[in-house]
């Protein structure tokens, strides 16, 4: 029997590879790696083309052994600027479609879909314009809650559009390693395998008193992730008690400049969210992950308030050493900003304000890093 209700898993494949090679021809089916900075021999990889891929190149992995692997490989510097306004006009399109949406990060977008009879043609439809519009690729995992269909949106990519439901639920999980469902980072993993469950039909088969025993509070996520019909929940920009973006990472790094990168773009699109709805924030609250499911976390009010992603950038910094050191890798990171308050700022006062703040933005990296360093809108402000 169907499942009354759908979760659309909307995820972006090879997002800012993907960008740059719409944007530029002369990149299209290449081997890309997007650079965490300019200097192409001395840079982490942020993203990979798929044509990369194939060499075994990943984020995350120093862009001189990206190069040992495929030295014909193109390199751009990432742009953050560029993902953020792909990113925002990709979830404007999908809000059309009338559904409640969750930006569940910078490329990804989940929508409550709930019991439409065809959610296959729905994600077609969607998937087909996405494509049309931003001329870049996207999978597609549909399911009755937000793990599975998350989960289903990595197992035919890229572009594919599989369905998790009654009828293969079974199947599916047997097939699927359980590292692959999202929450499974490597020490859980070790922790399962010895209990001997290796697919995600030996956790599913467990029950929530079992592996609560073993994972205490993340049992319950794990057997909620696989059994639960999930409510979406919906923050609409009216009611919002805090904006936030998270991202979970391919592998595990201990690299501060590709985690302070992250951070810088994770502040950037928050910033850019406050300032469409119009609010600033007081409270900043950032977390890692680690290679287990805990993350750890630290947040700070400032009576200042604030919507301008450097500044949101520079206070995550300030906080972030006191939880640095709780995890020795981190696979995914989170920042959000809360006690909001409206923006008293005339809009276009607000503009004006921007544009001095990006030159100024610029002008601080530059004193601060040195010349070498600079690259309008790099996503990474930081030396390794
Ligand atoms: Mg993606």
């Amino acid at each position: 029997m169907l499942p009354e209700k759908f979760i659309i898993h909307i995820d972006m494949d090879a997002f800012f590879a993907s960008i740059e090679q719409a944007i530029n021809p002369r990149l299209k089916n290449k081997p890309l790696i997007v650079g965490s900075r300019n200097n192409k021999l001395r840079t982490v990889v942020c993203a990979a083309s798929y044509e990369a891929k194939h060499y075994g190149i990943h984020s995350g992995m120093s862009s001189q052994d990206a190069f040992k692997l495929c030295p014909n490989l193109e390199f751009v510097p990432a742009d953050q600027s560029k993902y953020i306004w792909t990113s925002e006009e990709i979830l404007k399109l999908v809000k059309t479609y009338g559904y409640e949406t969750l930006y569940a990060s910078i490329d990804e977008f989940q929508l409550d879909v709930k019991n439409t009879p065809n959610p296959k043609i729905l994600a077609e439809i969607i998937q087909k314009q996405i494509r049309e519009t931003f001329h870049i690729g996207l999978s597609i995992g549909i399911s009755k809650n937000r793990i599975l269909s998350k989960l289903a949106s990595k197992l035919d990519k890229p572009n594919g559009i599989p369905l998790i439901d009654e009828n293969n639920l079974i199947e599916t999980l047997q097939k699927t390693p359980v590292e692959k469902l999202c929450g499974v980072g490597p020490k859980t993993q070790i922790i399962l395998h010895k209990l001997g469950i290796n697919s995600c039909l030996d956790l599913y088969q467990k029950p929530d008193k079992f592996l609560e025993q073993f994972f205490g509070k993340n049992g319950n996520y794990l057997y909620v992730s696989l059994h639960g019909d999930e409510n979406l929940e919906i923050e609409t920009a009216s009611q919002a008690k805090s904006i936030g973006h998270s991202y979970t990472l391919n592998k595990a790094t201990r690299n501060p400049g590709f985690i302070k990168a992250w951070f810088r773009l994770l502040a950037e699109a928050v910033g850019s969210r406050l300032r469409q709805n119009n609010l600033v924030a007081h409270t900043i609250h950032i977390y890692i992950g680690g290679e287990q499911m805990a993350n750890f976390s630290i947040q700070k009010t400032y009576k200042e308030a604030t919507c301008d992603g450097y500044d949101i950038y520079l206070r995550a910094l300030k906080i972030y050493p006191e939880i640095a050191q709780k995890t020795p890798q981190i696979r995914a990171l989170g920042l959000t900003c809360s006690s909001l308050a409206q923006n008293n700022y005339p809009p276009l006062f607000e503009k004006q304000k921007r544009g001095e703040a990006l030159t100024k933005t610029l002008d601080k990296i530059n004193a601060k890093f040195g010349s070498n360093t600079i690259y309008p809108a790099v996503i990474t402000l930081t030396k390794e």
